[in-house]
């Protein structure tokens, strides 16, 4: 291992890969209701293409995987992927980021094959709600993965919550209050705009970009948490990514506040994401993209694929460009992981 870092002295460790782009679900924030149009499955990267590129990847430093979507647990196998990939050298963390609806069925089959962790998304503990924002009545489901995780030992699990004005703020205690009561690990996340050009929501297009009137600062989320007592700083419970942590006094669970738009962390950043149709992405919120499918298909050797991914490396952008109003124009998250 060499160890990796961009122009900005950045260590880039990380890699999130989307193994797909489809979804049992439609998040307003999202998707729109009738989907979106899907790659043809010849497209989309073989396990065999995406261990290759990981392989390559942790020769050059990488040792954080997650695998991200879409919805990842949609994708056939997905535990034979894993297990490919937790044999790779060099690789010692491999997470994964779902909606949790699939969890139940496979977080055995995950753990064993090698998964360490998951978070959930989950943005309503109210099965309406949740069936408002995610057009599904699926939280029952949801809420048993999330303990069949916790059950096998995917931990620690955190539950990601994405804070929207007007529709689940009134849910930021009731998340809160678990992680006394179960001790979970709540991370409540600002709502971005995306290239789903779909208002409410914030448009992204056209480069220019209006915070959507559900927008809630981390400040404003944090603000409401005064009801239930202290909020101590606290030490990240697992890696260095962008959430700053806090816990309530005397209490297991923690609380993750992440800030894309109101403090970015742009100057932390250490991930690469790898698109399911094989296209690196240096920054979540810049529509860079540079191609491995092709390259790969096409039989190049693994130096010239190790050399496009440490260029896609340097040409990682400072920071992104969202306080400026610039925000990516070409996909919607479903289509980069997150
Ligand atoms: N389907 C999986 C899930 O929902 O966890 C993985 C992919 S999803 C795109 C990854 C994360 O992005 C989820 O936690 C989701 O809540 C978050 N996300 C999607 N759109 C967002 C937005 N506009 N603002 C903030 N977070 C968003
Ligand atoms: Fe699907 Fe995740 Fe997007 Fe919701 S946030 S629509 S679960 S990809």
């Amino acid at each position: 291992m060499t160890g990796l870092s961009d122009p900005f002295n950045r260590p880039i460790n990380y890699l999130r890969i989307s193994v797909t782009d489809r979804c049992n679900l439609r998040c307003v924030y999202c998707m729109p209701a009738e989907g979106i149009g899907l790659l043809p499955q010849g497209e989309i990267l073989s396990y065999e293409e995406i261990v290759t590129i990981a392989r390559l990847a942790a020769e050059l430093g990488i040792n954080k995987l997650r695998l991200t979507g879409g919805e990842p647990l949609v994708r056939a196998k997905l535990p034979e992927l894993v297990a490919m990939l937790a044999e790779i050298g060099g690789i010692d963390d491999i997470s994964l980021t779902t909606n949790g609806v699939l969890l139940k069925e496979c977080a055995s089959e995950l753990k064993q094959a090698g998964l360490k962790r998951v978070n959930v998304s989950l943005d309503s503990l109210n099965r309406d709600k949740f069936e408002r924002i995610t057009r599904y009545d699926k939280l029952g489901g949801v809420l048993k993965g999330i303990e069949a995780a916790k059950v096998c030992g995917l931990n620690p699990v955190k539950i990601n919550m994405v804070v929207m004005r007007g529709i689940n703020d009134d849910e930021i205690l009731d998340f809160a209050n678990l992680t006394i009561t179960e001790g979970w690990h709540v991370r409540f996340i600002e709502l971005m705009p995306f290239a789903a050009d779909n208002p409410p929501h914030g448009h992204s297009t056209g480069g220019s970009v209006e915070l959507s009137p559900q927008f809630m600062s981390a400040d404003e989320i944090k603000g409401r948490l005064i009801s239930l007592g202290e909020l101590e700083p606290s030490l990240p419970i697992t890696g260095n990514g962008p959430a700053k942590y806090f816990r309530l006094l005397q209490t297991s669970g923690s609380i993750g506040l992440i800030t894309p738009v109101s403090q970015h962390f742009c100057f932390n950043c250490n991930r690469l994401r790898l698109t399911a149709e094989g296209k690196l992405r240096p920054c979540l919120l810049s529509d860079q993209e540079i191609d491995l499918r092709q390259p790969l298909r096409s039989g190049a050797s693994p130096e010239k694929l190790k050399k496009i991914i440490t260029e896609a490396i340097q040409s990682k952008p400072k920071q992104h460009q969202l306080s400026q109003g610039r925000v990516s124009g070409k996909r919607l998250m479903s289509q980069v992981g997150g």
